[in-house]
């Protein structure tokens, strides 16, 4: 499958569309819209490129990963997939908007269908595999193409870095455990797409990274 990036947000958040590129069914991973702009982004990308939009998934439901769940939610009329465990941060949507100053209209959102470890979300001939790399959030996760090689990892692994764990839910120990288990066991070449910054690969991450050496 191919996969497309956009920066939104003061967050710097990474949203991605997976697509098949025969099929043209895409998912929509992390919307992070924060305004009109970057929703009509969002849209020309899958236009122009005659994409048929089946799923929206969360990596995890902290707000700058889940701002634009709802209105992609409304535009697309397409179910929305997440791990049962963030739930308690999807009914709390509006309150982590107020906290980070955000004044706009942020709805809480619950989740259509729950992903689980093991899970296999098709994206047209391509599949998304589920891990669970709790600890940022209890309900974090990593979606897996095996096939092309490449996991888009949400806040749970960054390049040189990992998620913080100060927040509700979150615990050191828990997600460093889930990224050397879930994680560091897919082969080395596999390209790693995080939730904030730039791609690198899971051996890189294995050699370099100070909080996992
Ligand atoms: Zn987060
Ligand atoms: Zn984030």
């Amino acid at each position: 499958m191919k996969i497309a990036k956009f920066e939104f947000s003061l967050f710097g958040i990474n949203t991605y569309v997976v697509y098949d590129p025969v099929t043209r069914d895409c998912v929509i991973i992390d919307p992070g819209m924060f305004d009109s702009d970057e929703e009509e982004a969002l849209e020309n990308f899958i236009d122009r490129y005659d994409l048929k939009v089946t799923n929206i998934i969360d990596t995890h439901l902290h707000i700058d990963h889940a701002i634009g769940v709802e209105y992609a939610k409304k535009k697309y009329n397409v179910p929305f997939l997440a791990h049962k465990d963030d739930e308690f941060l999807g009914t709390r949507l509006r309150q982590q908007a107020m906290q980070f100053g955000l004044n706009n209209k942020v709805d809480d959102i619950s989740i259509d269908t729950y992903l689980e470890a093991g899970d296999v979300i098709k994206v047209g001939t391509g599949e998304l595999k589920v891990i669970h790399v709790p600890g940022h959030s209890p309900g974090s996760i990593a979606l897996y193409d095996e096939k092309d090689g490449f996991v888009i990892t949400g806040d749970a692994l960054f390049s040189n870095s990992i998620g913080r764990t100060d927040l509700p839910g979150g615990d050191m120990r828990t997600l460093v455990e889930a990224i050397k288990k879930g994680l560091f066991t897919l082969p080395d070449s596999t390209v790693v797409y995080p939730g904030h910054g730039p791609a690198t690969t899971i051996g890189r991450e294995k050699n370099t990274n100070p909080y996992l050496m």
